[in-house]
């Protein structure tokens, strides 16, 4: 059994002292803000316990009404085809998160990071007639790559990969950044560092109090979760929160929106 100290006291200093050090070099985007209040969630899935709680959360998502976004590994879009369609069908957008979700993504050569990519867009293509439109590096992204830029406005995909407020185009690629977390600005607000962190772990109360937070000061939220974590109660809470005048997007749609304009 993990022993987890469930103080918020510790969760919010020690992260706060430990990230500024251990995150000092990430590449933090500062974009422009959108004209409506526009959340995205996106789903991070990458082991076969996030893929076996699809579809239940599918149906959860149906009753909330939400469109969203699902990065899949490429390994796991092939495993599990019939998941991949029924996203498809229920109007969710998937998104490339590469082939084999490497974890050394950031650091991988030019070579690697094309094939990872490349081959994500080959599989949905001839498997499923569907072009993905974005990217989420698996783990994220924590410096600035002109290598990814490269790879992603060559085959016209954005990006959602960094942490940062606002949208941005970056060396011709429209990045959608993460919202960072208002206790810990070097990452982003996600369910893992809050619950899912060795030793450390935050409350409900403080996850939604800081939820409430960017729901009163952000206009554009983008966040990710993991499907294997989320219960269908917690992600009801979250949207219990969300004001009217917020409209739930998949990522996609916010990018059309941007070029339409
Ligand atoms: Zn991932
Ligand atoms: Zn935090």
């Amino acid at each position: 059994m993990r022993l987890h100290i469930t103080l918020d006291f510790f969760h919010k200093y020690l992260l706060k002292m430990a990230l500024p050090i251990m995150l000092h070099d990430r590449f933090i985007v500062a974009g422009e803000s959108t004209r409506r209040r526009v959340i995205c969630i996106s789903f991070d899935c990458e082991v076969d316990e996030d893929i076996g709680r699809i579809p239940s959360l599918l149906d959860e998502l149906r009753n909330e009404g939400i469109q969203s976004s699902f990065a899949i590994s490429g390994n796991h879009a092939n495993k599990y085809s019939a998941i991949i369609k029924e996203i498809l069908e229920k109007g969710h957008e998937i998104i490339n998160h590469s082939f084999s979700h490497p974890k050394n993504f950031g650091s991988i050569n030019e070579n690697q990071m094309k094939k990872e990519i490349e081959s994500f867009q080959t599989l949905m293509v001839d498997r499923f007639r569907y072009t993905p439109k974005g990217f989420r590096a698996p783990h994220l992204m924590r410096k600035y790559s002109r290598t990814l830029f490269n790879i992603l406005k060559e085959r016209g995909l954005y990006d959602s990969s960094y942490v940062g407020r606002g949208i941005s185009k970056i060396d011709g690629v429209v990045e959608l950044p993460l919202t960072p977390c208002p206790e810990h600005p070097q990452v982003c607000f996600d369910y893992w560092h809050h619950f899912q962190l060795p030793i450390i772990k935050s409350s409900f109360k403080n996850f939604f109090n800081l939820w409430e937070l960017l729901l009163n000061r952000e206009p554009f939220i983008n966040i990710f979760l993991d499907p294997q974590f989320v219960s269908d109660s917690f992600l009801n809470e979250m949207v219990q929160r969300v004001h009217h005048d917020f409209k739930f997007l998949r990522l996609y749609d916010v990018v059309k929106s941007l070029t339409s304009a």
